[in-house]
């Protein structure tokens, strides 16, 4: 990682090396003429989320800062305005400079409301802080974005950061955050209502000792939760979890949660090697989107450990060769890939105003081709506003959607031969696997969801 040469006062070379420990202790073993000096204690760097918080507030503390007092501090002021934001379920919280004075104005459901003016005096101040907790410390004539997370009460919130310059460069910027409160329910596959068969089979997937499982389909489609249920269910104290995420957005008790950072050269694969060393049971890489990352996930995999990803594919028969592409060798695949996921979240219908409609011939035969007995009647949603439930949206709710690959020898040996999508699919399905198609189709089927929705979600977005 770092060297540099010099030589004692024998003019014998010195190498200084920043290394770790386990190759310090082989460096010693091996190298019988070398004197081996550690002049610090190597610690293991510790990135895991609760080290990355960068300011803890508690709505005690927030309700106790009166901002017109006089004694109040600009820190506190920052702090203030924060809770606030955190407090109103705000959107974004904008810190601008107008006129003669500074103004936090928090954002809600698009409308934008002033929480406060305060005098240009404390404007450099102010914005400091947030500058400094955001971690940015360039010149003010640049717009730059970063990230800081508190923990409020507790919980975390993550603010993603804009700073944006003034005409004149002369002054701090503008700043504008934007929160997001993570989730801190804790769910486990139980609560995700699922088919009794698959969530069998998906909990006797994730109970291998090592493997890869990978989890696909759109983003805002529910992959996280469905990867942080997993966990939750898995998390034992005995177990060691570490993940690699972009952004964490749940904390897991007594997990080691990184949060990737490419400016600090904190990447998916650099995460994956520095928890490689630490021995864990279990590791999350929140995505594998680079042939770096896949070939240490794999290499995880491989060497005993249970691995959980994502890729960006439309359906779980593409994950092998999405793997391919990212330079695996599909012996590899074979060997390591225990399941592989993907789902779409769909909107519920209200079940008080849904609309029944005659099931024409060719949606019949849609059914029909995926082995769906057809329906007397399909539905589509309501729209009259007096609806107690929906308010005339027509739609309560959304349930999610999937389909769950286990590659069965026939699968298998098909990845091993790079066979594609759809011949894996197939053979699949003849083995029982149901592709996301058909359990949209078994949705519309049983009246949860209309076929507009099915069609929308599921059926013309799967490749
Ligand atoms: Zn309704």
């Amino acid at each position: 990682m770092f060297r540099a040469e010099v030589e004692d006062e024998d003019r014998r070379p010195i190498h200084f090396a920043l290394t770790e420990l386990d190759q310090l202790r082989q460096v010693r073993q091996q190298s019988r003429d070398a004197e081996v000096r550690v002049s610090a204690p190597v610690v293991e760097s510790s990135s895991s989320f609760v080290h990355a918080v960068e300011c803890r507030l508690t709505a005690d503390a927030v309700r106790r800062i009166d901002p017109d007092r006089l004694g109040t501090t600009d820190e506190q002021l920052a702090h203030w305005a924060l809770g606030q934001a955190i407090m109103a379920n705000a959107q974004d919280l904008h810190v601008m400079f107008e006129r003669s004075s500074g103004v936090f104005r928090i954002s809600k459901d698009g409308v934008l409301q002033t929480l406060y003016s305060f005098s240009e005096q404390r404007w450099g101040s102010v914005v400091g802080i947030l500058r400094d907790l955001s971690k940015i410390s360039g010149p003010f004539f640049q717009a730059v974005s970063s990230r800081f997370s508190i923990l409020y009460d507790g919980s975390p919130v993550d603010f993603r950061v804009e700073a944006t310059p003034f005409r004149d460069f002369d002054r701090p910027q503008n700043m504008s955050l934007r929160l997001r409160r993570m989730d801190s329910r804790i769910r486990t596959l139980g609560d995700l209502q699922m088919e009794e068969g698959d969530l069998k089979q998906m909990r006797r997937l994730i109970s291998r000792p090592d493997g890869m499982f990978l989890f696909t389909g759109p983003t805002c489609h529910g992959k996280s939760t469905t990867i942080y249920a997993a966990l939750n269910e898995l998390n034992r104290p005995e177990i060691k979890i570490m993940t690699a995420e972009d952004p964490i957005e749940q904390l897991i008790e007594g997990a080691h949660q990184a949060q990737v950072d490419n400016i600090k050269g904190l990447t998916f694969a650099a995460l994956l090697r520095s928890f490689l060393r630490s021995a864990p049971n279990i590791i999350l890489v929140g995505e594998i989107r680079d042939p770096e990352t896949a070939e240490m996930a794999v290499g995880a995999a491989h060497t005993g450990h249970l691995v959980f990803s994502t890729l960006h594919v439309r359906s779980a028969a593409a994950v092998p060769t999405r793997l391919a592409d990212l330079k695996i060798p599909a012996g590899m695949v074979a060997d390591t890939l225990i399941a592989a996921q993907s789902q779409r979240l769909i909107r519920v219908l209200c079940p008080l105003c849904k609309i029944a409609a005659a099931v024409s011939p060719a949606e019949a035969r849609m059914f029909e081709e995926v082995g769906i007995e057809p329906p007397k009647a399909t539905y589509a949603p309501g729209s009259d506003r007096r609806c107690s439930r929906c308010q005339g949206r027509g739609y309560n709710g959304v349930t999610a959607v999937m389909e769950l690959l286990e590659p069965d020898d026939e699968v298998f040996d098909l990845i091993r031969r790079e066979a594609g999508m759809r011949a894996i699919s197939v053979a699949a399905e003849k083995k029982g696997f149901k592709p996301l198609r058909v359990q949209a189709l078994r949705r519309v089927a049983e009246g949860q969801t209309s076929m507009e929705e099915a069609k929308k979600k599921v059926i013309f977005t799967v490749g």
